[in-house]
């Protein structure tokens, strides 16, 4: 049995638990709309919503507030339920706030025959501009004491579809000084004859977020209903509209905690929209998307995900912590689970002048036993080719070397790793004067990477042979938007837009075991940090993150 952690949701949960409120009971919901994919600012609501039922024996339901028929879309609801699931996520059960349109409904007609709610002929800037603002009266509408039975047939003929979109809408009728602008005679529905993804054309009057929350809540017998801190103001709504309805259960009671955003990137549905519709990225799942969706793709390890949430806590005040500190988690995954491979993502021939060659004229080949992860040994090893001409990575020559270079250059001997040591001699260069060819001679004593006579080197490279690699193509990342809070200074994001935030490099050259990596799963390379393969396209690696924090200034 874990003990919850301590914050302000599991604290009130406790206490409610204590004194009797909901008997033992502990219900959460995750209520997506299902107009975009998930993002890593959703991860953390769902390990919030998920995790406090988990840590009290409750339970929690994924529940699609589906009110807005215009940009809600099959594909969302399918990716949102892959994502969840993806992240480590059993919904207890899979609803919709469209599954109790009947019953709102319903609920409102109560609400016109007691005199709670009325008809607004009003035009929709007209309403907002009678809302008045904080110190600023409200104004009346002059529908506002129209009798129930008018109020009731006008809703009807609403529902009905006698009316154009946007000309009518029900409003409750609470407070227009109230110092709370949320209950100001707030909207419970408005006509609208957008094509719904599950109740199609069945109805022409869709309700607003406040009438359907809550009220989905309690018909769901939800005892906390979690959200973000911009609902706060909303509350008092959320808990005057359970004071009005005859509830078939407990009455839920609602808890703001704070969103998550991070550094360089942007965690809102609207803005990753805007990105997958102007063609800026390739699709939702694109590598450089903070979407879960796009993690994933990028090799992000659902646990590290999950830490990553539970380190940042559940607290009331709005953070932006650093990608960095999400990468480290990745990276602190990934070492632990990724088997190592070589690879070379900018090949340079190599070419062992001395190699020898067997009986019938081709260059021998020796095969070495390379340990998959050093952090477990359950992982085993593989064997690796070796021969007469390998390729090296481009940077790790150096025709001149700069001061501190300890790579390989013109007599210089180095170690490629798990083989043999070694030793430049000469270079073959093309007409434009750039090197395409190292010459190399090996030493034959210094079989696996030891020479006996003691002496050493000062580079280890990694390499692959010639002969025995696979084509790849691997894709490097930078940071999607250039500043820590995209649109801090313009107040729009995409300014802050990196436009050079992926390197394609094809023809890489990569050891013949990768050929059997399975897609979606992510490995080291050697030296260059963890690379995802795509679950779509055999021999495509996007790179996850380098092995060490790059970005640090
Ligand atoms: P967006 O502004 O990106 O569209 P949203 O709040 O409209 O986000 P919903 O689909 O309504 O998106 O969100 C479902 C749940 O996830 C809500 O409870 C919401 O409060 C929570 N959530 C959304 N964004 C974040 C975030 N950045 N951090 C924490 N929780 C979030
Ligand atoms: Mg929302
Ligand atoms: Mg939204």
């Amino acid at each position: 049995p874990v003990v919850p952690a301590s914050d302000f949701v599991r604290d009130t949960v406790r206490r409610d638990n204590e004194q009797g409120t909901y008997g033992s009971r502990v219900q959460t919901r995750f209520p997506p709309e299902p107009n975009g994919y998930l993002h890593i600012g959703h991860a953390k609501a769902i390990t919030v919503d998920f995790g406090v039922a988990e840590d009290f024996g409750g339970t929690c339901k994924l529940r699609f507030d589906d009110t807005n028929p215009e940009t809600e879309d099959e594909e969302f609801v399918q990716s949102i339920i892959d994502d969840i699931r993806w992240l480590g996520y059993t919904p207890d059960d899979i609803v919709y706030a469209s599954d109790y349109f009947e019953q709102l409904y319903a609920w409102a007609e109560l609400m016109v025959e007691r005199g709670l709610a009325y008809v607004d002929e009003q035009d929709s800037e007209t309403i907002s501009a009678q809302r008045g603002g904080y110190g600023q009266p409200g104004v009346e509408s002059p529908f506002r004491d129209t009798a129930p039975e008018d109020n009731l047939a006008k809703l009807r003929a609403m529902r009905a579809g006698e009316f154009a979109d946007g000309s009518r809408v029900l409003r409750a009728k609470i407070d227009m000084q109230h110092e709370n602008m949320q209950l100001r005679d707030p909207i419970m529905y408005r006509i609208r004859r957008g094509h719904h993804h599950r109740t199609g054309d069945a109805w022409c009057i869709y309700p607003t977020y406040d009438w359907a929350h809550g009220q989905s809540d309690a018909i769901e017998g939800v005892t906390h209903s979690l959200c973000t801190l911009e609902f706060e103001s909303h509350r008092p709504l959320y808990n005057w509209f359970l004071e009005q309805l005859p509830l078939p259960g407990d009455t839920p009671k609602q808890l703001e905690f704070a969103r998550l955003e991070l550094t360089h990137t942007v965690t809102s549905k609207r803005r990753l929209a805007k990105l997958v519709h102007e063609g800026l990225v390739e699709g939702w799942d694109d590598p450089r998307m903070p979407t879960i969706s796009g993690l994933r793709r990028r090799g992000y390890p659902a646990a590290a995900i999950r830490d990553f949430c539970r380190y940042v806590g559940v607290n009331r005040t709005n953070s932006r912590p650093s990608i960095e500190l999400l990468e480290s988690f990745v990276r602190r995954e990934l070492n632990r689970t990724a088997q190592r491979r070589m690879a070379v993502i900018r090949p340079l021939k190599l070419v062992i002048t001395n190699w020898p060659t067997s009986a019938d004229g081709s260059p021998v080949v020796e095969h070495f036993s390379v340990v998959n992860n050093p952090e477990n040994e359950a992982d085993g090893s593989r064997e690796v080719a070796f021969s007469g001409e390998l390729y090296i990575e481009r940077d790790d020559f150096a025709e001149v070397p700069p001061p501190k270079y300890f790579r390989l250059s013109p007599g210089r001997e180095v170690r490629l790793r798990g083989a043999y040591f070694v030793t430049a001699t000469d270079v073959v260069k093309d007409a434009e004067g750039n090197v395409v060819e190292v010459h190399c001679t090996y030493d034959p004593q210094t079989r696996g990477g030891t020479a006996p006579d003691g002496r050493k080197v000062k580079s280890t490279m990694h390499w692959v042979s010639a002969q025995h690699a696979v084509d790849a193509t691997a894709v490097l990342y930078d940071r999607l938007f250039s500043t820590e809070a995209p649109g801090a200074a313009t107040g729009e994001p995409l300014d802050d837009l990196n436009a050079d935030s992926r390197e394609l490099l094809s023809g890489c050259k990569v050891e013949a075991a990768l050929a059997e990596t399975v897609p979606g799963t992510v490995v080291q390379f050697e030296r260059l940090g963890y690379f995802a393969h795509d679950p779509r396209t055999p021999m495509l690696f996007h790179r996850t993150v380098g092995l060490k924090d790059e970005w640090a200034a």
